[in-house]
């Protein structure tokens, strides 16, 4: 175990969420796509790095070296000549703003006077401008978590960014729909000292976001950044976490990366190796080496016309391979480099060989080849010449960074937990003003007006829903949690099923069919609206919801109907039911007249046999009862 505060952990968080409104941050589009719109697209080439800067970016400068061929996404619905880049930005959406300093005040942020609209270097083509447009909304306040404050930094309205669809070398393509969909950014001072700490914050400040009642659910809505270090290591920037829940093992596993850095540092240190050492090393063409090889990877890259080049990394040998947790190791590290900025596909070396095909002659011939010893380790990138040398030229790089220890840098989340590097971290040099809008005045009887109808807190809310339909704390705050509340009330009111029914349903199933395994995200509110229709019709047993909702979130694109038909869960006929009874009473006529309570359990448990999860219990329960009291009063 880690001790978190021994090591001087401290983190802060950037939680971004899109807001609900009807038109876009910027312009008049609205922020929700139009269904089987037309799609056209467009293309554009990379810019270089703007002249207006003075000094140059570093994150800007990594992008700007990469010649690069965008392609844009979009219909007519969802952009106009704004998100192309060719009319400048409408008035900043009112609505936006609204919502923004609403939840700047639960926050106890202290809104601005005046909202100046910022560009903010973005290059990678995320944006047709080349910038990003962002502005301060409130700055300072707090958030409790466990009795502890947190600070906030500040809260922003920002444009969200073109959705990215696909990446190629040279090649980049982007959904436009979504850049200028508003975005509010909450920044937390870094001084969350856990990971649980942080999971928590991050919770926290969900549901205040939420009490607006004006942001937007589901997958894509939200992302979640982190500024992670460690005493001695370095500030690391992690983008995109998309699931609260992955939060402590993002901050685990980035803890495990910085100290085994260090660790590595110490370990270089003490075998003397040096800066100068690195740098001066040759990069050397070894193709020769592997001229007759029978490793598949390399042989059909050499057909191609690639070249093996080879560089020497001194005394580093057994750090690359060293691994801390899955996926954690000093290989990866310079992999990333190497793949982020020259785009090859990524490295060799000689802590995992002979592997892959490449035998042990060969990793001799190789050490002979660029005068490597048995201490020394020796990297491998099989690509086209000049790529392969650029993307050695980026392992001398890092590699040199290794003997500092943590290089700050920019990194992606990856869905298992562990991030992978991205770009080096933006300078200050960043932003510059919008000079197409003027600055926007909050004059301070606005933000009164704003104070006296701000919204209920979701704990709030969750004390009213609890009373209103009978339901425990617990399964109310699921249902917030899980936003499924709307959904909630709307099949509530449209079937009159009891509520309690509804909520375990919508809670309780779904989380366990999750712990199977299964993708519940799958489903679509259509899918639990038309089921519990299908219930309160009598069509299917409410007992059905597990094997319905499981079979749909495997059929995402077919209906409850299909899911019915697919697990034969049609309910049998009243008809067929009461035949099915009278058949059983018959068989057991004996047992019915001497004792009728131990005759109705027999009956339903060959009943409950047959129709469980296509007739609720409690029905027939009742027909069998009627049956056979009333066939009783007969004799
Ligand atoms: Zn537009």
């Amino acid at each position: 175990m880690i001790d978190y505060r021994k090591i001087g952990l401290k983190v802060g968080l950037e939680i971004h969420r899109q807001l609900d409104t009807k038109t876009k941050l910027f312009c008049d589009c609205p922020t929700e796509s139009v269904e089987d719109a037309e799609e056209f697209t467009f293309v554009r080439w990379l810019r270089e790095a703007q002249s207006e800067l003075g000094e140059v970016d570093p994150a800007a400068q990594f992008e700007a070296k990469k010649k690069r061929k965008i392609v844009y996404h979009t219909d007519k619905y969802s952009t106009c000549l704004v998100e192309m880049d060719e009319e400048p930005p409408h008035d900043i959406n009112r609505e936006a703003v609204e919502i923004a300093l609403t939840a700047a005040l639960l926050f106890n942020s202290t809104p601005v006077d005046e909202i100046h609209v910022m560009r903010k270097i973005v290059i990678d083509g995320s944006n047709t401008t080349g910038f990003q447009r962002t502005c301060i909304i409130a700055r300072g306040g707090w958030i409790e978590v466990s009795g502890k404050k947190i600070g906030i930094q500040t809260i922003c309205l920002e444009e969200d960014a073109a959705r990215i669809l696909e990446q190629r070398r040279g090649e980049v393509h982007y959904d436009l729909r979504r850049l200028g969909v508003p975005l509010i950014e909450i920044s937390t001072t870094p001084v969350i000292d856990s990971p649980r700490e942080a999971y928590e914050a991050a919770y926290k400040i969900g549901r205040l976001l939420r009490a607006t009642g004006k942001v937007k659910r589901g997958i894509g809505t939200v992302r979640q950044d982190l500024n992670i270090s460690v005493e001695g290591g370095a500030l690391i920037e992690i983008k995109g976490v998309q699931e609260l829940e992955l939060i402590p093992k993002v901050i685990e596993l980035e803890v495990i990366r910085q100290l085994h850095l260090l660790k590595i540092r110490d370990e270089l240190k003490k075998r003397n190796v040096t800066e100068d050492e690195i740098i001066s090393q040759p990069i050397v063409d070894v193709t020769e080496v592997f001229s007759n090889t029978k490793s598949k990877i390399i042989k059909k890259k050499l057909d191609e016309g690639a070249r093996v080049l080879a560089l020497k990394l001194p005394r580093f040998s057994g750090l690359i391979g060293l691994e801390a947790a899955p996926g954690i190791r000093l290989g990866a590290e310079l992999a990333g480099w190497a793949k982020a900025w020259a785009e090859v596909e990524g490295i060799l070396h000689t802590d995992e060989l002979p592997n892959y095909g490449i035998t042990s002659e060969e990793v001799y011939k190789l050490r002979e080849k660029i005068d490597a010893v048995e201490e020394d380790a020796v990297v491998l990138i099989v690509d086209e010449y000049e790529r392969a040398r650029e993307g050695l030229e980026y392992v001398k790089i890092r590699a040199v960074e290794a003997l500092r220890g943590v290089p700050s840098e920019t990194r992606a989340a990856r869905p298992d937990g562990t991030t992978v590097y991205m770009r080096p971290r933006p300078g200050a040099a960043r932003m510059y003003p919008e000079t197409d809008l003027p600055p926007y005045p909050i004059p301070s009887e606005y933000i009164e007006e704003l104070k006296k109808k701000l919204p209920k807190t979701l704990d709030e809310v969750a004390s009213i829903l609890s009373e209103k339909y009978g339901l425990s704390k617990q399964i109310v705050d699921e249902l917030i949690d899980s936003e499924k509340v709307e959904l909630f009330e709307k099949i509530v009111k449209e079937t009159f099923l009891q509520p309690s029914v509804v909520a375990s349903a919508l809670t309780e199933h779904l989380k366990s069919l999750k712990r199977e395994g299964e993708k519940v995200e799958n489903l679509r509110e259509e899918h639990f609206v038309e089921f519990f229709h299908q219930v309160a019709s009598g069509k299917i047993a409410k007992e059905a919801a597990i094997e319905v909702f499981r079979w749909l979130s495997r059929n995402p694109d077919k209906t409850v109907e299909d899911a019915i038909n697919a697990l034969g869960l049609l309910a049998p006929s009243l008809t067929e039911i009461e035949n099915e009874i009278a058949k059983l009473v018959n068989e057991n006529r004996e047992m019915v007249s001497k004792n009728p309570g131990k005759a109705i359990s027999i009956i339903m448990g060959h009943l409950m046999k047959n129709y469980r999860g296509k007739v609720d219990g409690a029905v027939l329960y009742k027909l069998v009862s009627e049956k056979i009291y009333g066939q009783k009063d007969r004799n």
